[in-house]
Order: C-alpha cells, then structure tokens, then sequence
C-alpha cells in the first residue's frame, strides 16, 4: 500500500469510529459531558466525555453526538462543566451494618462506592457468611462491598474464644471454616489488638495465612500495638504471615510517635520487605485522633468484663498504676474525648475533675473496659502527613454511618480539601489514584478504580474547590459537601445532596 492510501485508510477508520461504537447500543442510559477526566491511574486530568451502557463505561472520548442520537437514544445526559469526574473512591477500611443501614449515605456523600467490612478480626457471627451476604444484596445497599471474615469470629465459631494455644482439633475446625469462608470474601481481617485475636500466637497466625495465601486472598490486619515502641514488631509479625500471602496493615499509625523522620523509618522497613518479595501494603485515616472502645487502654489481663472484675479486686494497685502510665503516654487524659453516653463529649479530664477523682479511678469505678468509647489524640500531623505521601499507603475512613468520630463522615472529603487543595501534601492525581485504583489492586478487584473503557461506571462529579467536610468531633454525624454526582455501577445514586430512592450497590465476589 502506498503512502497515500494508507493515509486515506487512516482517515476512512477513523471517520467510521464513532458511529461505529455507538451502534452497537440501541441506548445509551448516561452520558457525562464535558469533564475533566481523572482516570485514576495518577495521570494528568483530560477533557472527555463519558458514554455509559447499563453497568459499563463503553466509550471515554469526544463522543460528539449528533442531535438526532441525543434525542433518540441518550436516556440521560449530565453536563459535568469542567469539574472532575473520577472513579468513586474505595475504602479500604470500613464498619456498619448494611441490614441495619443499607443507604450508606455517609460513604456517598464523600464520594465512596465501594466499602469493605468485617474488619479488625469481627465479621458477622452467622452460620453462613455467604448466605448473609445473600441478604445484604436483596435488601439493597448504596455502596458495593468487598467482604472480609474475622479472624476474632472464626476463633469463637470454632470453640477456641480466649485459649492461647487452641488444640489440633479446634484449629483444624477454624482453618477449615476460613478456607470455606475465603470463597465468597476477599480475604481475612485480624484484630490483633481485641480479644478474642490477641491470644493466637504464631503458629495459629501462620497456618491462617497458609490457608489464605492457597486462595490468593489477603490478611487485613489490625496489628497487635501501634504504639510507637511496638510497631516495628507488630509489623515483624505482620511480615511472618507475608511469607504466605498478600499482607496489608489496616489504619498505619504510630501512637505517640513524632515528626517526618519517624514515618520514614516504619516506611523504609515496608520498603526493606517488598525488596524482599513480600507483598505488603497499608492504609490509615487523616486524623490524629483514633476511636474505639475504652478497653484500648487497659492491659491484656483486664480487657473483658470478667477479667477486670477480678483483676479490680486483685490487682487494684497494679491496675490504677497500668491505666496511668498508659493514658499519661498516650498524651494523657484531656486527650481522651468520649463518645458513649452520658460521658458523651467530655474529655477523660473533665470526668476527673468534675468528680474529684483520679482518672484511674474514674475508668475503674465508672466505666471499665467496655463501658464507653471514645477518640484518642494520639498521633502526630507532621508524621501521619508523610505516611500519606507514601504510593504504598492508601485511605480509610475506619468509620461507619453511626460512628462517633468525623471520619465516618468526613474522611474522603478531608484529603481533598485539605491535604490536596489546603496544604497540597498531595496531587489531585496522586490522592484520587490512592482512593480509587490503588485501593482496587490492593483488594484484588479488577473491574473498578479506574476510569476505562470496559470498567464498571463507579464515578463521582465534583469541583475539587467546593469540598468540605463539615462533620467534626463534637458532631461528627455531618454529611461531606461538594461531590454534587455520584453514580454507582451505572446509576446516579446520589446528586446535589439528595439520596435516590433505589440502593444500586452490589456485593462483590472476589478474585475478579
Ligand atoms: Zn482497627
């Protein structure tokens, strides 16, 4: 073929292109026009179009439709004018209760599609994880879901509850509810850190993690302390189960550990591990304070009710002097703000004082470990700041629709407003590609997280400008604000602030 008739073969492709793709559908349920295109994978943003057949991105181009077509066979067409459209964000470590709340609203307002639950080693305790999950898509759900089973529930299924060491016997049952449960999940979480998971040992960690890494699944793992003088070997522990399967550390923290250089020491031991061929990933929530039960401040020898009655009784002074050494370290008791009723609001200082009594003695004679929750301000903005610049570190929102801390509400919104816009620890492109397509490959799901033609149509609208958190710790239950779009697999679940009636979330099954 000569040159020229190359050419006009070129030209004849490129000018039947068009009206070829679009022929293949009788309909065209969404187009997206005129966005600015972050696809997810880090790149520069793009000006497109969007075309959207049922559950599926089908076209991302200059989709110039001619009047006629947008007359007959577009159902819908949204003028995204300029602003961002992304894939939804993913959130890679999630609570609630999709029976109990299945809108989700909190997730979508901040422009999450997809969450993930049954984390910290606690999945529902039912007999059945995938008949569960059965309910929870034919009672609907604003999101999709990724599903995990605990380490901690599978423990108590299988009669071992709070044994150290469980027997062959037991062990045998528990590796073989997981290796039945990992059909229908996307791997197992542990909640090293709460009972009935901080009893296993070693041995119990590793024939787990055999059994996961023979399905390609992976350990989400809530590790054992994330205290600063403990995380190193709390990731040591995590690396051990690595040797067998995909590995990733749930909220990456380190609890009254300070400055840049700290986070670059816990950054270069993941570093050191991927060298060496383990795959290990992690990601944390942008907030200094955690949140979750009281019991995170009492010693393994009195964290459930039983233990403590008897260790109140026993051991008082040796509790008192435990409860505070460990509050004082964790930046001492103004820094404890509870969430439970009725201390809800006050700081661990302001019961002390207004009761005249010591803090020990308050968490003692009023609470005991399961007798409130509250946030933790103990972690330090300087290193949390450069674990999130890390590629390898991700987002969580760690929160669920209930909880008592902004991040259930605010999470995915308070990395756009202020760590990209406001301090620009972050590119746009760089905290999207976290939220969306790094969150996808760490979970194994291939058909989400970025904007491509083949890909579900998991997308969100928004001007990067307008994005506010408005939830706080005081009130914490506050809708995120700015992401005027959301669309989950194929349809607009949520717009201008107002809930579509319809839940269009899925459960996804894993390993696609
Ligand atoms: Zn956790």
């Amino acid at each position: 073929m000569n040159r020229a008739l190359a050419l006009a073969a070129v030209l004849l492709l490129v000018g039947c292109s068009q009206p070829s793709f679009l022929e293949q559908y009788a309909t065209i349920d969404l187009l997206i026009e005129n966005g600015q295109v972050i696809d997810g994978q880090g790149g520069e943003p793009f000006m497109a179009d969007i075309v959207i057949v049922d559950d599926e991105i089908v076209f991302i181009g200059d989709a110039a439709f001619s009047a006629a077509d947008r007359e007959e066979r577009i159902d819908r067409s949204i003028d995204a004018n300029g602003r961002v459209v992304a894939p939804g964000f993913i959130d890679l470590h999630s609570h609630g209760d999709p029976l109990a709340t299945p809108a989700l609203e909190n997730f979508l307002a901040m422009g999450v599609t997809t969450i993930t639950l049954g984390q910290d080693g606690s999945s529902p305790d039912v007999a059945d994880l995938g008949t569960w999950l059965g309910e929870v898509g034919e009672n609907g759900i604003g999101t999709n879901l990724a599903m995990f089973v605990g380490h901690g529930t599978l423990r108590d299924q299988a009669g071992i509850g709070r044994t150290a060491v469980p027997d062959r016997e037991d062990l045998g049952r528990m590796l073989a509810m997981l290796d039945e449960t990992l059909d229908v999940t996307f791997g197992m979480s542990t909640g090293l850190e709460y009972n009935p998971g901080l009893n296993a040992e070693r041995e119990e960690l590793e024939a787990l993690a055999i059994v996961v890494g023979e399905h390609d699944r992976m350990i989400m793992s809530h590790m054992r302390n994330e205290d600063d003088d403990q995380i190193e070997a709390s990731i040591a522990e995590l690396l051990e189960q690595g040797r067998h399967a995909r590995v990733h550390i749930a909220h990456l923290k380190s609890v009254y550990g300070k400055g840049s250089e700290r986070a670059e020491e816990i950054l270069a031991i993941l570093d050191s591990a991927r060298d060496s061929g383990i795959e290990i990933t992690a990601e944390m929530y942008p907030y200094n304070a955690s949140y979750t039960g009281i019991a995170i401040v009492f010693p393994v020898w009195a964290k459930t009710r039983e233990q403590f009655d008897v260790a109140k009784v026993e051991r008082r002074e040796e509790l008192e002097e435990y409860l505070r050494n460990r509050v004082n370290r964790r930046n001492g008791p103004e820094a404890t703000l509870l969430g439970t009723d009725p201390y809800t609001g006050k700081t661990l200082a302001e019961l002390a004082h207004e009761t005249e009594t010591p803090f020990e003695d308050v968490l003692i004679d009023e609470m005991g470990p399961d007798g409130a929750s509250g946030a933790y301000f103990v972690m330090n903005d300087e290193l949390q700041s450069r674990l999130l610049r890390d590629a390898n570190v991700g987002v969580c929102s760690d929160g669920s629709p209930t909880g008592f801390h902004p991040r259930g509400h605010g999470t995915f919104a308070r990395i756009i407003e202020r760590f990209v816009v406001g301090e620009a620890v972050l590119t746009l492109p760089a905290a999207v590609a976290k939220m969306t397509s790094f969150a996808a490959d760490v979970l194994g799901i291939a058909d989400r997280g970025r904007l491509v033609e083949g890909m579900k149509a998991d997308i969100i609208i928004f001007d990067p400008a307008r994005v506010h958190e408005t939830a706080s710790y005081p009130d914490p239950l506050q809708f995120a604000e700015g992401f005027d779009v959301v669309i989950v697999n194929g349809r607009v679940a949520r717009e201008d602030g107002t809930l579509t009636e319809v839940t269009h979330g899925r459960v996804l099954g894993p390993g696609g």
